[in-house]
């Protein structure tokens, strides 16, 4: 390994004299083969694209370039980031982008699929990062990065282990994450005070846990942290029904302390908060929908399972949900869904009750599934039924909220706010990410609007 004596200054390629600054986390890796293997390690070979955050004087970047399909740099230094323009211009597959990656914005992204991230963080900026890009939805599909060793430890931490804690289960309840090498200061200029470490972080498979408010867990585990030697009876609120039946339900002494459950254990808790008693449940074949004719006229009812099992015809209304900037709530779908689980979907979308009209069903799905009251909808277009709508008679409503929303998670995985012309791009670019019925409606929608 290199020795390098500490803030040396560098001399960029172009020549240019670096001084690396603090206020940037500016620890500029100086050793070939670590930097080599860090790009390895999101092996970026053929991949459509990766994205690096803070490439610098470019020590991973050397080991990047050309190995993607496209590669995107994000760097705030307004010293840097030029010098990274002018040194891969009239690289088609190279695009750097000099921007804040603590506040990028990541919509526009959804549209590439799940990419690869990767980055040597600035560690003064690392936990907005980390949260910038991993919160859900995130569009990262796996994420390489290096930090301090003691973050590291904590996010990768498991009950019992050092440094488990409040950061371990909020990273953890959406990304499984792997420690992959300690780094010791040798190899930056100028050396950090402690060791570093690589991690890498993958989405966790939805079915690993049962479903949840993340709100509400983020906010238990929070509480439940906030002071680690107390006993977590006289952290949380009260519970329903009594402490006493949850530490039994839990199967724990009632003197538990935070650090004494696991991510499985917190999941539970924030379930009996929500008076979840009973195990998920996916979507009744019970329920019962008018089946209607070719002109959509009602000739019977039928069980849900009927009327897919026999692709008879019936009728669905989806709704647009738009605030007041213009921008359109997508909501993306439950893992538990029967059909199109984990698909990107209207704001609201259902079948018809038996009896019931669109315009009346449009307010009740509202309601149910995102937690609005409208006392009206505006029709927006209709559409026959057909293999692109799974067999429906849709009409596709608008309605204007800029609240909050509240969803069901055993309805609805997560949800964002969207520009139409975010989302455009993205249906052009990636149509399997989205339930067939809503990109149906979404053309129809939009190709009305552009005329
Ligand atoms: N990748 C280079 C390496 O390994 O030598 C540099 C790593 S250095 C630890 C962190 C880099 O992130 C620096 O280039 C710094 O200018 C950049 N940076 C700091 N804050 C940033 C931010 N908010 N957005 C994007 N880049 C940032």
């Amino acid at each position: 390994m290199k020795n390098t004596s500490p803030r040396r200054t560098m001399r960029s390629r172009e020549g240019a004299e670096i001084a690396p600054r603090k206020s940037m986390g500016q620890n500029f890796l100086v050793d070939e083969s670590i930097s080599k293997w860090i790009a390895d390690q999101i092996q970026p070979d053929d991949a459509p694209l990766v994205v690096e955050i803070g490439p610098g004087m470019g020590a991973l970047t050397e080991h990047l370039v050309g190995r993607p399909k496209k590669l995107v740099l994000i760097e705030k230094d307004y010293q840097l980031a030029p010098e990274l323009q002018r040194r891969f211009e009239g690289r088609e597959d190279v695009e750097v982008i000099a921007q804040d990656a603590t506040r990028i914005d990541l919509r526009p992204w959804f549209r590439h699929g799940p990419f690869k991230l990767v980055g040597n963080l600035p560690y003064s900026v690392g936990g907005e990062i980390l949260k910038h890009w991993l919160t859900p939805p995130s569009p990262v599909g796996c994420a390489v990065f290096m930090l301090q060793k003691e973050v590291c430890q904590r996010l990768g931490a498991k009950l019992g282990d050092d440094g488990y804690g409040a950061l371990s289960l909020l990273v953890q309840k959406d990304w499984d994450v792997e420690m992959l090498r300690i780094v010791p200061p040798e190899v930056f200029n100028p050396r950090p005070k402690v060791d570093s470490a690589v991690i890498r972080l993958t989405p966790r498979d939805p079915a690993s846990l049962p479903v949840f408010d993340r709100v509400l867990f983020d906010r238990l585990v929070r509480m439940g942290f906030s002071q680690r030697r107390k006993q977590l009876k006289n952290l949380l609120p009260e519970p329903p029904r009594s402490w006493q039946e949850l530490v039994e339900a839990l199967s724990v002494a009632a003197s538990v302390r935070a650090e004494e459950l696991s991510l499985e254990q917190w999941v539970q808790i924030a379930r009996w908060y929500e008076n979840r008693t009973e195990a998920d449940a996916g979507q009744k074949a019970s329920e019962v929908f008018d089946v209607v004719n070719e002109r959509n006229e009602v000739i019977g009812q039928e069980t849900r399972g009927e009327v897919h099992k026999r692709k008879l015809l019936h009728r669905a209304v989806h709704i647009f949900v738009i605030n007041s900037r213009g921008k359109i709530y997508l909501q993306q779908r439950s893992h538990l869904k029967d059909v199109s689980p984990l698909k990107w979907d209207s704001s609201a979308a259902g079948h018809l009750d038996a009896g019931e009209t669109y315009a009346a069903s449009a307010i009740r799905e509202l309601n149910e599934e995102i937690g609005i009251e409208v006392t009206a909808t505006e029709l927006a277009a209709e559409i026959p039924a057909g293999d692109n709508t799974d067999h429906e008679f849709v009409e596709l409503r608008l309605a204007k909220h800029d609240g909050p929303i509240r969803y069901l998670p055993e309805e609805i995985a997560t949800g964002e706010w969207f520009m139409p012309e975010d989302i455009d791009a993205w249906v052009e670019a990636r149509p399997q990410d989205f339930a067939k019925g809503f990109v149906t409606c979404w053309k129809a929608w939009r190709s009305q609007a552009l005329h």
